[in-house]
């Protein structure tokens, strides 16, 4: 499974050592062009200003293309670029997931922290998962057809619409592997249909 990490700001090498921790072969794009030869794509976290500069108008339009297509897993600013909606300020978004998301959003005080919040598996149910915020932003609408995988509290902070998934938090920063082999199973499903 070839698994590209969207390498142009960010902390895109510890998503590419899980990766191949996991036994992924992973591309670092850089250029649109590489998104042709990749079976799913990580936007890691970062800046998502800075990302939209960084990507460009041609580069904006690739990356919406492939994310209708293709499975993609975005985390903290990546989970933000995949929005419809996007405040604080308000931003624009590649669409692919229905959510509203508000940037940094939980204040300069408690900028970074981790907390211990909840994995949701249809089969396996509810359990423990450690998760590393980051100026992170907070998933205030879900659209009817957003299933949420993750919960802090009573916030969402995980996602997933179709071949879609989101996080709010940096699963690539814990040891815990659960949320990167959910994404690597729905890349592989979507490589079967
Ligand atoms: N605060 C950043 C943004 O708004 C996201 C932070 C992160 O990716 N760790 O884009």
């Amino acid at each position: 499974m070839k698994i590209g990490v969207l390498a142009l700001q960010g902390d895109f090498d510890a998503h590419r050592k899980r990766l191949e921790e996991l036994g992924a072969e992973v591309v670092l794009v850089k250029k649109p062009e590489q998104l042709d030869e990749i079976d799913g794509l990580v936007i890691p976290g970062g800046e998502s200003g800075t990302f939209l500069k960084l990507l460009g108008e041609a580069g904006f339009e690739k990356l919406k293309q492939f994310v209708r297509v293709r499975p993609t897993f975005g985390t903290c600013a990546g989970a933000i670029l995949l929005a419809n909606e996007v405040e604080n300020p308000k931003q624009t978004g590649l669409g692919a997931l229905d959510i509203r998301i508000r940037r940094n959003a939980y204040g300069r005080q408690i900028d970074s922290s981790i907390r211990q919040g909840k994995l949701i598996d249809g089969k396996s149910g509810e359990s423990p998962i450690e998760m590393v915020f980051i100026r992170a932003p907070k998933i205030e609408r879900v659209g009817p057809n957003v299933e949420v995988i993750a919960t802090e509290g009573s916030d969402p902070v995980a996602v997933r619409q179709g071949r879609v998934m989101a996080a709010t938090f940096h699963p690539e920063l814990s040891n815990d592997t659960r949320v990167h082999r959910a994404f690597l199973k729905l890349v592989s499903n979507g490589k079967n249909t």
